[in-house]
């Protein structure tokens, strides 16, 4: 069988994706052995077929690389999210536990009247070095702060006593009061405890007791920390 032009145009398609059978491909290559116009047709398509398969190629590459991108980014935005969502989780606690301390502080809560007991949350004591230990103390601020007058000029060592057992007080804290250092600080204390504080100073010097409440918001976040780090 002998093809025509238009035929083989019509076949070269498929000569192409080799989907002829053996006698068409035959007859097709013997008519293009003959035909310089129909053999100049297959080259042109032959080119114009390379080029869209290989550009077919190219964005199939580019889609499944710009799917993976796409991937990553997502992986990477999702990552960054929760990284972000927990760090403002951890602050907004911080920052409310810190809140809630400051409103602690400043409100504290009267738990009690016991006897015996002078209660600092409630009011700061003003004393003498004789007195001051014949008192036991109780704070709910973590804190007990000794004070001498600003216009006074003597020394004295202060010692803070755990006096939960009071017929046996233990010695638990040492501090010292001088004209450059008019307070002494003891802290970590707890609500549950009750304390006592001597002084070694002549009989007549004056103190001033007190929960050594500081409300400002650093306090509140250092308190704040060590609770949760458990000092
Ligand atoms: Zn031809």
């Amino acid at each position: 069988m002998r093809f025509t032009c238009n035929i083989v145009e019509d076949l070269l398609p498929l000569y192409l994706e080799d989907m002829c059978s053996e006698d068409s491909k035959a007859a097709l290559e013997k008519h293009l052995q003959e035909c310089p116009a129909c053999r100049e047709k297959l080259s042109r398509m032959r080119n114009s077929e390379i080029i869209p398969k290989m550009k077919k190629q190219e964005s199939n590459l580019s889609i499944t690389d710009y799917v993976k991108k796409i991937k990553r980014h997502r992986i990477r935005i999702g990552i960054s999210v929760a990284l972000i969502s927990a760090v403002t989780v951890c602050l907004l606690t911080l920052c409310s536990l810190t809140i809630f301390d400051m409103h602690r502080q400043a409100n504290p809560t009267i738990f009690f009247e016991e006897a015996g007991v002078y209660d600092l949350t409630a009011e700061e004591l003003e004393t003498t070095a004789a007195e001051v230990g014949e008192y036991i103390f109780y704070t709910n601020t973590q804190h007990i702060q000794v004070t001498i007058p600003q216009n006074v000029d003597y020394e004295s060592e202060i010692i803070l006593w755990d006096a939960t057992n009071r017929d046996d007080p233990t010695e638990i804290g040492y501090g010292h009061v001088d004209s450059g250092n008019k307070t002494c600080s003891f802290s970590s204390l707890s609500a549950h405890r009750r304390y006592k504080v001597t002084c070694d100073e002549e009989e007549k010097a004056a103190l001033t007791i007190s929960d050594g409440r500081i409300i400002n918001f650093w306090s509140s976040l250092r308190n704040v920390l060590e609770e949760i780090i458990g000092k």
